[in-house]
């Protein structure tokens, strides 16, 4: 059944209980009412998932595509290092969707959200003749001035990645040749788990906006992109060592040969890069430890023209700046 109308549908989403302890209003009136904390700078981003373009029935569940459609959101509160509070939702629903699949979707971004403590605190509810379009605002907070650029890298810095990559694109290329209810082997699962549930590195920004002075963002379109936007960012040159590179068994296991093609160019792991001082490395390595989450050194930063080298061995190459982009028609 679809929606019949979307004032009942707007209240069996709202939720009933609230985490953040400065939301004065939160769905049911005009607009959401947040009491500001002085000592905090607030954090903003949106991003947009559309079906078939960003996820298809064959390659997602209405919950993982809630999941996924938030967490992406919070990976670029990660990447600034900060807190993620409070979430909207805006949803266009062409008339097939049934009620209980767009429930489904609410029921996987409070997941997530719940184990942030998140609160929903709005949106917007439309029809479309087009495809399910779901658009999420997040919010997030910092302690004044310890955000994390994309600017901040400076010759001499080491380069790091958390998680390993290219998982999520070996996972996306499984779903696409047998579908989400194949019967997958446990490595091919594994994969295919890290295309659907993306887990952002919320910890690791904290670690790193706390003790030191890092550049960051996410990896949502390959490292070879991000680490460009960086170098670009902060004008300067990045070096990555290609055997440091981390790969995960189960990716080793699904295609050795085209691995590091993945983690390079493939999108959607979600993970963070970034640079800091060598000076606070063992400390930030431990502490990422002690949070369970692995974080390994892949390149350094120098000097030069904003571009990105690849270090295969001795040989040096340049990365092109090459991963998803959707007007690359
Ligand atoms: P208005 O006419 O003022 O825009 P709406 O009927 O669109 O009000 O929304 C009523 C309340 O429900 C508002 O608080 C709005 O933020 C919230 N809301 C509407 N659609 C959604 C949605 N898809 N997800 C979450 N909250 C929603
Ligand atoms: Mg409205």
């Amino acid at each position: 059944m679809t929606i019949r109308d979307e004032f009942s549908f707007i209240n069996q989403i709202k939720p009933k209980t609230s985490f953040q302890h400065n939301l004065i209003t939160g769905i049911g009136d005009d607009a959401a009412i947040i009491q500001q904390q002085p000592e905090m700078e607030q954090i903003i981003c949106m991003d947009t998932m559309v079906e078939s373009v960003h996820f298809t029935s064959q390659t997602m569940s209405p919950f993982q595509i809630g999941y996924k459609a938030l967490a992406v959101n919070i990976s670029d509160i990660a990447a600034m290092g900060g807190i993620p509070t409070f979430y909207l939702v805006s949803i266009a629903i062409p008339a097939h969707w049934p009620e209980r699949d767009l429930l489904s979707i609410y029921e996987g971004m409070a997941k997530i959200a719940n184990k942030y403590h998140m609160d929903l605190i709005g949106g917007d509810t439309v029809s479309t003749s087009h495809a399910l379009t779901i658009t999420v605002t997040v919010l997030g907070e910092i302690e004044n001035g310890k955000h994390l650029l994309r600017s901040h890298a400076k010759d001499g810095d080491l380069v790091f990645v958390t998680g390993t990559l290219g998982d999520s694109a070996a996972g996306l290329d499984l779903l696409l040749h047998k579908g989400k209810d194949y019967q997958y082997k446990e490595f091919e699962q594994y994969l295919v788990k890290r295309h659907q549930y993306p887990e952002p590195r919320v910890e690791v920004g904290r670690i790193l906006s706390n003790l030191t002075m890092a550049s960051l963002n996410d990896v949502s379109d390959g490292i070879a992109s991000e680490a460009n936007e960086i170098a670009e960012a902060s004008q300067v040159m990045i070096t990555i060592d290609r055997d440091s590179v981390p790969i995960s068994q189960q990716l080793k296991q699904y295609d050795e040969q085209r691995s590091i093609d993945l983690a390079l160019y493939g999108g959607e792991d979600y993970e963070l890069i970034g640079t800091m001082p060598e000076a606070n490395w063992k400390t930030i390595k431990k502490q990422c430890e002690q949070v369970g989450i692995s974080i390994t050194k892949i390149g350094t930063v120098s000097k030069g023209k904003p571009s990105v080298l690849l270090n295969n061995k001795g040989t040096i190459s340049n990365i092109e700046r090459k991963g998803y982009n959707h007007f690359n028609f």
